[in-house]
């Protein structure tokens, strides 16, 4: 590989980095003179699909050229200590294709600085994609980032050619924008968002009607949230994230903590700032229960709240401020109900409804199922673990949770069985027969 070009791949995967939409671990390794490999930064990372896959992605920028200065971006135009660069859309094409040869990538996640206007930065990343599927027959994945302002058609193109589009909201008030980016529209970033979405919804029923009618960005489109930066709460930023996946149809709504990079006092100051990880953390719980639990906004973060509970995860938070609804009959509840027990995933409820066909489910099978008991015990019932705690005392469940002791399991007078079994026995002990 050319020197420059291998001097622009560092400068353009760095700044890809802040992009949440894919994550990688951001070691770095030298490699030593009688050793092999390294860790570098090269732009190739790790992104994890619906069903769990890892799939590497190489990801750059075009371009860390930009008109705009938006005071949470590396790139921004006052930004004097990073190098300005770009490639050329042969570079790109050759880049990928060299990389997805050796097997070092199962495709590109391309972004770039606006450099020009919407127009000019866009058809230099649809032409990367079109040189891919049409010069190179290129059918590894790819996503693109949509540039606001961009017209109608070179979307279309992009959609044509890429599997996902991205266009980044960043911030997540107008308020919030105007104060950190104030050159920036906040609605602007949602015309290009509505189009795509629209032209997603016509692909898909034309292609139900025909499967030969071509596919529009088939992976969706997504968005990232950058949180920290301004001053929204925790519920301002699900409201947002509800309103993206309900109105807009988002696949994935991403948040990414504000790294703070100094040389700007729009921002927090990186010496009294951390950065929110664990906020970051508790957001994607409450993202994922919104999208995969049936939960609603006011569910997971209530009305009037502002940010969620530091100390427990927004579901546990849920049960606990519902304790009625708690225990729940593992033996008799649906499964709707059974994934909003704190505790139990979606598989591990599955897993309860196959077993309860075959007999009733006690302590001991939900231990070999693999369910999280520390937390589960409070709010599920067996016939042989009855809980009391979360109906007398929530607060004490609270406390126990966050400080970590376990409530003892309900003797019953009557237990046909010993409740702790050796756990080569529980596993090994037939289910009895449901009545
Ligand atoms: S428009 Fe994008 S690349 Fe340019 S400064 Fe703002 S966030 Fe950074």
């Amino acid at each position: 590989m050319r020197r420059q070009v291998i001097e622009k791949l560092e400068i353009l995967a760095d700044a890809a980095k802040y992009d949440a939409s894919c994550a990688s671990s951001g070691g770095t390794r030298k490699n030593s003179p009688t050793g092999i490999g390294n860790s570098t930064g090269a732009g190739i990372c790790h992104s994890y699909t619906e069903d769990g896959r890892c799939v590497s992605l190489l990801k750059v920028l075009f371009s860390n050229v930009c008109i705009y200065d938006c005071a949470y971006c590396v790139s921004r135009r006052s930004n004097e200590e990073v190098e300005r660069v770009a490639f050329t859309v042969k570079e790109v094409v050759e880049l990928t294709m060299g990389f997805y040869k050796r097997n070092y990538i199962e495709g590109l996640f391309l972004s770039s600085g606006i450099f020009g206007d919407a127009d000019t930065t866009t058809e230099k990343l649809v032409a990367v994609a079109r040189s891919l599927r049409h010069d190179h027959l290129f059918n590894g994945y790819i996503h693109l980032k949509v540039i606001p302002g961009a017209s109608p058609e070179l979307l279309t193109e992009a959609g044509r050619l890429a599997d996902r589009l991205s266009v980044n909201v960043e911030i997540p008030s107008e308020a919030g924008l105007k104060q950190v980016a104030p050159e920036k529209d906040y609605h602007q970033v949602f015309a290009p968002m509505g189009h795509v979405r629209d032209r997603i919804d016509a692909a898909r029923e034309e292609r139900q009607k025909d499967r030969r009618a071509p596919r529009f960005a088939a992976g969706g489109q997504s968005t990232q949230l950058v949180i920290g930066a301004t001053p929204e709460t925790d519920r301002q930023i699900l409201e947002l994230t509800d309103g993206l996946y309900s109105e807009q149809k988002l696949r994935r709504v991403y948040f990414s903590g504000f790294v703070p990079l100094g040389g700007d006092d729009r921002v927090p100051d990186p010496e009294s700032y951390r950065a929110p990880l664990h906020r970051e953390h508790r957001l994607y719980q409450a993202d994922w229960l919104l999208r995969k639990y049936g939960f609603d906004l006011d569910e997971v973060a209530p009305p009037g709240s502002a940010n969620l509970d530091s100390d427990i995860d927004p579901k546990t938070a849920y049960a606990l401020r519902f304790p009625t609804l708690f225990p729940v009959d593992v033996n008799t509840a649906p499964i709707e109900w059974l994934q909003r027990v704190p505790g139990l995933g979606i598989r591990s409820s599955k897993r309860i409804v196959a077993a309860r066909r075959r007999g009733t489910v006690r302590w001991d099978d939900l231990r070999a199922m693999g369910v999280v008991m520390k937390r589960a015990q409070y709010f599920l019932t067996t016939p042989d673990h009855k809980p009391h705690l979360i109906g007398s005392d929530p607060g004490a469940v609270r406390r126990r949770i966050v400080g970590g002791k376990a409530e003892a399991p309900q003797l019953s007078l009557f237990a046909p069985a010993p409740l702790v079994m050796p756990a080569p026995l529980a596993k090994a002990a037939p289910l009895a027969k449901a009545a």
